[in-house]
């Protein structure tokens, strides 16, 4: 391994251990993080998930790798709840919602200086390649058409579950809480995945559709990944990212579909999740209603600051959101604006290595006032 490429460490959920990080391709890495479905702002929750892996990419930069990254957006799926059931109740079209979300997403993560993902796809703009990636699952006879929509035969696949390690009735619990349609009577088993949604003869007119070889429909929000991935990184990948939350149905159906199709074992090597951000003793959601906007804290506080704040939290655990530590955060971004020096990186490298320890690499920066640290985890 080149030097100072060893020993970066990283919790895989895939192993269920802390792995020595080895690219599949020297010096190289690809990365795909799960983006947004655009029909509301940015919360914190949304922003710790992107800026600790902005932070990771900056650091598998800072140790001279060549990082391809791509980032979703889900504007379309095969659900009537989100995107379309907001835009029917304020009389707009899906796509206006959506690019208006999506541009206010973009606006809030550039506040925060996160690098542009290398590539950022919106599904609906992709449909080809899900399409095409379907094709192959159902020439394999892993998926089948009922009444002109396709599913995936998760009973194919004998390792299906191997990520989250749920048994059979915990999965159905999930599906359920994610509105899957686990009681579609086209389905040969409940936990099936929707690949491909066929339009309904009574189809309210806000309802969009697309052309392909199964007939007129829209593609499952799993596949979606799967495809953009393919698209985007090829076949196999180094990281696969996003909150915890999308382990199970949406990350366990990607594996299932992607080395369905491609026998390439595995699709991602590593499996990195961010852990959920709580507030007022509840996790972050709209149907909580206890959602904290990137946009009005910044009207407050500097994007050094909130970014401060969410590394101060490690990548993988949950948290809770507390003003006044984002108040303290402000104080010491301040502090270290004005007073950098060089130094040496070995410490926070060491430190860096380890799971990627942002807690530890900020004290390290207050006590060292490195700049070169204070530019890699993304201050400016
Ligand atoms: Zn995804």
């Amino acid at each position: 391994m080149p030097e100072g490429l060893a020993f970066m460490k990283i919790y895989n959920t895939l192993t269920k251990k802390i792995d020595v990080f080895a690219s599949l391709r020297p010096k190289k890495v690809s990365i795909y993080v799960c983006g947004i479905t655009p029909y509301d702002t940015t919360h914190l929750g949304h922003a710790f998930t992107y800026i600790s892996f902005d932070a990771l990419i900056r650091y598998l930069k800072f140790k001279r790798y060549e990082v391809t990254y791509t980032q979703n957006v889900t504007d379309i799926n095969d659900r009537d709840g989100d995107i379309l059931e907001r835009a029917r109740q304020q009389n707009i079209s899906w796509s206006t919602l959506a690019t208006f979300w999506t541009d206010k997403f973009l606006g809030d993560m550039k506040a925060l200086n996160w690098i542009q993902p290398t590539h950022y796809l919106k599904a609906s703009e992709n449909i080809d390649s899900m399409v095409s990636l379907i094709q192959k699952l159902l020439a394999k006879g892993i998926a089948y058409t009922g009444n002109n929509s396709v599913y995936l035969d998760v009973t194919k696949k004998n390792d299906y579950g191997k990520l989250s390690r749920l048994t059979k009735e915990r999965m159905l619990k999930k599906a359920k809480e994610f509105e899957e349609d686990i009681d579609n009577p086209d389905k040969r088993n409940p936990l099936d995945i929707t690949l491909w949604k066929a339009i309904d003869s009574n189809q309210p007119s806000h309802i969009p559709s697309f052309d392909s070889l199964f007939g007129k429909g829209r593609p499952g929000w799993h596949i979606e990944c799967s495809a953009m991935s393919t698209l985007s990184l090829g076949e196999q990948i180094d990281i696969h990212g996003g909150g915890t939350d999308l382990i199970f149905p949406h990350h366990e159906a990607e594996i299932v579909q992607s080395e369905g199709s491609t026998g390439k074992i595995p699709f991602a090597k590593y499996w990195v999740h961010t852990g959920q951000v709580f507030y007022k003793g509840e996790k972050m959601s709209k149907s909580k209603g206890n959602l904290v906007m990137v946009s009005s804290l910044l009207e407050k506080y500097s994007s050094n600051a909130v970014r401060w704040l969410i590394l101060s939290h490690h990548y993988r655990k949950r948290w809770e959101f507390d003003e006044e530590k984002l108040a303290r955060a402000q104080n010491k971004v301040e502090v270290l604006e004005g007073d950098l020096r060089d130094g040496s990186e070995e410490e926070f490298t060491k430190i860096m290595d380890n799971d990627l320890d942002t807690p530890k690499a900020l004290e390290l920066l207050l006590r060292s006032k490195n700049k070169r640290v204070y530019d890699v985890l993304g201050f400016r």
